[in-house]
């Protein structure tokens, strides 16, 4: 069996922290520029336990951290089988306690058997887990998208994940609701340039979760880990599996409008179903049908778990 990395090398960065009335003065107008409906304000956190969300916590607040882990690098050209570590570690790193963690990453593949994708969402308190995470792998005989929910007992991720963590607790977040979408970007992506385009080099973070409440989302899922190198955007593409999966879809991840020089990836939310699909999100299908319903944190730290030494820009998106 494959053994967990304990002790990465931990980098923690302050980000740019404004007042949420502020970003959510700053969505309000640039979003529209993507969405023929915007309506973003500043709310107590609704119950992330209740449906449609489902997450292993209420709320977003208490110390919120971005946590990024490991990189793409580690995956391509060839995949690196021993990075691999435990998310139940993540609330040490980023020092918050008790620690409620959502995001992507890469499945545990000594687990699945094969590589997948991660949609984590779960609570560690005192060393206890209570875990919701899913994965997510493409099944060898039809090519079809298979979700599971993982045990307890199974906290790794291999190779990478974009994670948020914070005490889970209530309080003041972003609610961000936008339909129709007229745009050519993402919801994510939306999110990410308007406030790039207003912060300019400070960096700003979001995390958090969002609905697609109806039409459909380019997903991928990966297959097994490639035999032979991936050296180019257009070699990762096609090695993934695209899925057209429908809504409702509940995405958990993270975004930040610049990159503090911790060769960071600028945005990565997975999403998982009560409907068996599950996978990383690219971009929903139906425009015309598009609502999404989010609500985000502000992140006050980055931090960056077992940063890459050798790095490269392919396969972000
Ligand atoms: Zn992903």
């Amino acid at each position: 069996m494959a053994a967990v990395i304990r002790n990465p090398p931990v980098q923690s960065k302050a980000l740019h922290s404004p007042p949420l009335d502020e970003v959510a003065s700053v969505l309000s107008g640039g979003l529209k520029g993507n969405f023929a409906e915007v309506d973003v304000r500043v709310v107590p956190c609704p119950d992330l336990t209740k449906e449609p969300f489902t997450l292993a916590c209420k709320g977003l607040g208490g110390s919120p951290r971005l946590v990024e882990v490991g990189g793409v690098p580690y995956l391509v050209p060839l995949v690196q089988r021993d990075r691999l570590y435990d998310l139940k570690d993540v609330g040490s790193w980023a020092e918050v306690e008790p620690a409620f963690v959502i995001g992507a990453g890469a499945g545990p593949w000594p687990y699945a058997g094969v590589n997948c994708e991660m949609m984590v969402n779960m609570e560690v308190a005192a060393g206890r887990v209570s875990n919701h995470t899913r994965i997510a792998r493409v099944d060898p005989g039809d090519g079809s998208c298979v979700q599971e929910v993982l045990p307890d007992s199974e906290t790794r991720c291999a190779l990478l994940a974009n994670l948020f963590c914070a005490q889970g607790t209530p309080g003041q977040v972003l609610q961000v609701i936008c339909k129709k979408r007229t745009g050519a970007d993402d919801f994510v992506s939306s999110i990410r340039k308007t406030l790039q385009s207003f912060y300019k080099d400070k960096a700003v973070g979001l995390g958090g979760t969002f609905l697609l409440k109806e039409g459909k989302a380019k997903q991928h899922v990966m297959p097994d880990f490639s035999t032979v190198p991936l050296n180019s955007d257009a070699d990762v593409e096609n090695w993934l599996r695209f899925f057209n999966m429908s809504a409702p879809l509940i995405a958990v991840g993270t975004l930040v409008s610049a990159d503090p020089g911790l060769d960071l990836r600028v945005q990565h939310f997975h999403s998982f179903s009560h409907h068996g699909k599950g996978g990383h999100y690219h971009i929903d299908t139906e425009p015309d049908a598009a609502h999404y319903l989010g609500y985000f944190a502000v992140a006050e730290a980055v931090c960056r778990v077992d940063k890459p030494q050798v790095t490269h820009l392919i396969g972000r998106d």
